[in-house]
């Protein structure tokens, strides 16, 4: 699944980048533009409507740290201490409930070139923390294998945490874009899908991987020893969710292994109000804004909390059938919520990263990853001992 473009900028500065070599022999005959990064050129890129900005791409470098916290941590709902790197900002998928779409300046695809930092940044947070499990993934600003094929990026980092023991990677994809990954090292690395029912796919994830496609993908990586996640977000609420829910967890079941799922994670519909606009605009046949949904404490529409409890009630059980004793979380919800759903008691963050701790820890022992600790730390990323690095080229 190689998406298309039909531009690519590229900045002075990612030139000569070996990334940029590879895009560039790929996408050969695709017309390129070389920019100089004044206010005036970076408008330009600013200008296009999202439709065609995502048919763009622009190569550039990040002058600032690529590992941060997950945004969600900062937040009044409880989070799980996971830490995010965006190489690349926007999506080539087209997702009608994508946050991107409010949430991003530039509406071109950007993928910052300068891969070494994010090597050189991943070394020294391990070395900086040798007795934490840290879990770090790509794909919060973009699907993590949509260009991975183009970029390699996630061989790279593979290929770097694999002399890391406290290091999970995770990659979160909509796509089947998994056969450049399958020679790797799978210790430690965490492939994932974002899944939903069969027409919740079609009818709003545009330009995704079918859900049989995923299931495939995700049943290969599995026999190729990669630890699987899933993650139900967003869960959608539409008139036949429960047939559909149903449907795609046995699918679900019959592709993957209990003992090969690292976790599964549920999250309801949320996003910014004035998402609520842009969606209706761009996607007038959506089938998202139905239910009746309150602002959260983050400022958020969110579905109400009955809805949402029955919701993942639904869910989480319909897990317990069909795929077995997998370590569920939430992704942004309530403590109380936790409890009632879930059956554990996290009274903050530290309390949910310690779960992932244990969990994986206990399932996959033959990692040897380092013992789970209950204790208080600030964010690895903002830890006093951090040292960001410096770029070998910056
Ligand atoms: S795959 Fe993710 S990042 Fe891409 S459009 Fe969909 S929601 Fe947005």
């Amino acid at each position: 699944m190689l998406f298309k473009f039909s531009q690519i900028f590229i900045s002075e500065e990612s030139r000569y980048d070996e990334i940029t070599n590879r895009i560039l022999q790929i996408y050969r005959d695709i017309p390129v533009t070389f920019l100089k990064e004044t206010n005036i050129q970076l408008k330009r890129l600013s200008e296009y409507p999202l439709d065609r900005g995502k048919r763009k791409l622009w190569l550039t470098h990040f002058k600032g740290r690529f590992l941060k916290p997950c945004p969600g941590t900062a937040t009044s709902y409880r989070c799980c201490n996971y830490l995010v790197i965006n190489e690349t900002i926007n999506c080539p998928i087209d997702c009608s409930y994508c946050i991107l779409q409010d949430y991003i300046s530039s509406p071109v695809i950007t993928v910052y070139t300068n891969f070494e930092t994010i090597l050189d940044e991943i070394n020294a947070i391990s070395h900086a923390n040798p007795e934490r499990i840290l879990r770090i993934g790509t794909g919060e600003l973009t699907d993590s294998l949509a260009l991975d094929p183009v970029t390699g990026l996630s061989s790279q980092i593979i290929h770097k945490i694999s002399s890391l023991p406290n290091i999970i990677f995770e990659l979160k994809s909509k796509t089947d874009n998994i056969v450049h990954l399958l020679d790797q090292n799978p210790a430690r690395v965490v492939i994932s899908w974002s899944v939903n029912p069969e027409e919740i796919v079609r009818k709003e994830e545009h330009k995704s991987a079918s859900l049989r496609q995923r299931m495939k993908a995700a049943a290969r990586a599995a026999e190729n020893k990669f630890m699987i996640g899933w993650h139900f977000d967003p869960i959608i609420y539409y008139p036949e969710w429960q047939d559909g829910y149903e449907k795609l967890i046995r699918l679900m079941g019959e592709h993957v292994p209990v003992s090969q799922i690292a976790w599964i994670s549920l999250g309801s519909f949320r996003h910014p109000p004035r998402l609520r606009d842009i969606i209706r605009q761009r996607f007038p046949e959506t089938i998202l804004l139905s239910a009746e949904q309150i602002t959260g404490h983050d400022g958020k529409l969110r579905y109400i909390k009955p809805l949402r409890r029955h919701l993942y009630h639904f869910v989480a059980d319909k897990i317990q059938k069909y795929i077995g004793d997998a370590f569920i979380y939430f992704c942004m919800e309530s403590q109380d919520l936790w409890e009632e759903v879930l059956g554990k008691k996290p009274l903050n963050n530290q309390d949910i990263d310690f779960f992932f701790a244990e969990s994986l820890s206990r399932r996959f022992s033959a990692l040897n990853l380092p013992p789970p600790r209950r204790k208080i730390y600030q964010h690895p990323a903002i830890n006093s001992n951090y040292q960001a690095p410096k770029s070998k080229k910056s």
